[in-house]
């Protein structure tokens, strides 16, 4: 009874497609987790994401979980983590980018998961990072190092829409630095939403770089995008 009268108050609905949750099933039915646009992009050299970073930083792996897009329900998860208060989503999203790379042998060299930061007054208007909630989640999954929160955003990015791509890496570049641990013989993951130019993560890395230039790195981002 305590369950229904919980049900009742706290319905659980599918994000997506709003029918009802079984008890098995959290955040998303069955249906449109099975619907979610998966990339594949984590067994294929030179997917589209390493040919975003190619050249501009040394990566030993580069990948995101999904392919953005209009017609998915990938588009309104991701705003309701970013514009909707929604954590819990991002964790959950999180949770499956890290379960589906949880068998791929990369996984084991991990060290460490670094979300990218927000800049204090993004952070402050959102109230969370979503990329330390996709940690979170990923970090949860067994096998999966801890997060590590070491990177820092210092410099706010101004309108990007209007800018020239080198205006735009300019604008971030100098924007990050590591402020954590010191890091030596490390292999970390970083972490982002939506990856669209490369930008944010080429500065982040950068930034570890030059603090630790010993250290590997690898990306994954929830998304990517070309548009
Ligand atoms: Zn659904």
């Amino acid at each position: 009874m305590l369950r229904s009268v919980l049900q009742l108050l706290y319905p659980h609905v599918c994000e997506i497609c709003s029918q009802e949750l079984t008890y098995a099933e959290q955040l998303l039915c069955l249906s449109c987790s099975m619907r979610l646009p998966v990339s594949g992009f984590h067994d294929i050299r030179g997917n589209p994401v390493e040919k975003a970073l190619w050249g501009r930083v040394p990566l030993e792996f580069a990948s995101a979980g999904y392919v953005f897009g209009r017609e998915s329900g990938l588009q309104s998860l991701i705003h309701l983590f970013k514009y909707g208060g929604r954590r819990d989503v991002a964790v959950h999203l999180g949770r499956l980018l890290g379960l589906q790379l949880q068998a791929h042998p990369m996984r084991e060299n991990w060290t460490g998961i670094v979300p990218v930061p927000l800049h204090p007054s993004k952070l402050r208007k959102r109230g969370y990072n979503q990329s330390e909630a996709l940690m979170e989640g990923m970090a949860g999954v067994n096998g999966f190092p801890p997060g590590m929160r070491g990177l820092v955003r210092t410099v706010k990015a101004g309108s990007q829409t209007k800018r020239s791509r080198i205006d735009r890496w300019e604008n971030v570049a100098s924007g990050y630095s590591w402020a954590g641990q010191q890091l030596e013989n490390e292999h970390l993951l970083l972490v982002d939403d939506v990856l669209t130019t490369g930008a944010t993560m080429e500065a982040c890395a950068r930034a570890i770089l030059e603090k630790a230039p010993g250290v590997k790195l690898s990306v994954c981002c929830l998304a990517w995008t070309d548009r």
